[in-house]
């Protein structure tokens, strides 16, 4: 950990080097947007796979346009930049790579440059079965923010104090995590993942305009469920009371995969214990980011 090489503005610097101004926007205000990809190592390939990089970076540009920042990255540099520090690692597992845009020097929260880029991989096993555990979730107090504030489309780095408002409220009340309302009262999604419930086979998640990220694992698991195990997936406003009654429910995000939720406001999910298509969904999309599923190549970039 300690000698790993961060790539910083075009430069490969030990991480203890890799610092930013104490008075930068992004230090004092989170004026930083940002990507958390993943790359599996396939042990057959000897290769390391990028999972949906065009999506990441395109979402990563988004970000960035929604705050004027200056559109100073192409997606090809942004490759090319998590492609050298990878290298330089030489990682040979699964990592999970933080890419962030962040506005550096003396500054305020308005403004708008220099935009500087960070590249930092760090090891980061896949949740293999046996370490697999269900969460204990509520719902929060507080509320999801929205579009019409902080818009949770916008991968922002200050976006998260309400993410941890939830965390750090749900566990001094004894639960694992917290699920957000969003301002009409229909479920959103998790701290840093999106919610999917399974009910009756269909797999049933809110639409991208419920104050939630557009995230790319929410996306992969409605074709993998549409077009490899046949279910009928389904995209529209949750009510709460529809969590506590669904057979299985799930938080999904390129962090934390698939992860099932076991109980909901005390609610039992289920059996109580992670349910069988939620374990089918996360081998199958387990088998699709290492490169094992001939349908799914396109999703992959190597990185060697
Ligand atoms: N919502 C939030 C708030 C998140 O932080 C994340 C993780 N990036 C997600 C959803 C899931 O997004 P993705 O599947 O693109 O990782």
């Amino acid at each position: 950990m300690d000698n790993r090489l961060i790539w910083l503005n075009g430069a490969l610097v030990p991480l203890q080097n890799a610092t930013v101004n104490v008075l930068s926007p992004t230090a004092q205000f989170g004026l930083n947007v940002f990507e958390g990809i993943r790359c599996y190592w396939s042990e057959t390939d000897r290769q390391l796979y990028g999972f949906r990089l065009d999506e990441h970076y395109k979402r990563l540009l988004r970000s960035m346009k929604l705050l004027r920042l200056d559109a100073c990255f192409t997606a090809e540099d942004l490759f090319t930049a998590l492609q050298a520090v990878v290298k330089a690692n030489n990682y040979q597992e699964d990592i999970a790579v933080r890419q962030t845009v962040f506005v550096d020097g003396f500054g305020s929260w308005s403004s708008k440059a220099p935009v500087h880029l960070f590249v930092a991989p760090i090891p980061k096993p896949r949740l293999l079965p046996a370490s697999r555990k269900g969460l204990r979730a509520c719902f929060s107090t507080w509320t999801r923010i929205s579009d019409r504030n902080m818009s949770p489309k916008i991968k922002l780095g200050a976006n998260y104090m309400n993410s941890r408002m939830a965390q750090l409220e749900a566990v001094e009340n004894g639960y694992d995590t917290a699920l957000f309302l969003n301002e009409q009262g229909k479920v959103a999604e998790g701290v840093g993942s999106c919610l999917c419930l399974i009910c009756n086979n269909k797999l049933i998640t809110p639409p991208g305009t419920a104050s939630v990220l557009e995230s790319i694992t929410r996306d992969t698991l409605l074709v993998l469920a549409r077009e490899v195990l046949n279910m009928e997936v389904v995209v529209r406003d949750i009510d709460r009371t529809e969590v506590y009654t669904a057979e299985e429910v799930f938080l999904c995000g390129s962090g934390v995969e698939l992860t099932a939720l076991v109980s909901v406001d005390g609610y039992t999910v289920g059996a109580g214990e992670i349910g069988t298509l939620t374990t089918a969904l996360h081998d199958l999309y387990l088998s699709v980011v290492t490169g094992e599923h001939p349908q799914y190549q396109h999703w992959l970039t190597p990185v060697y």
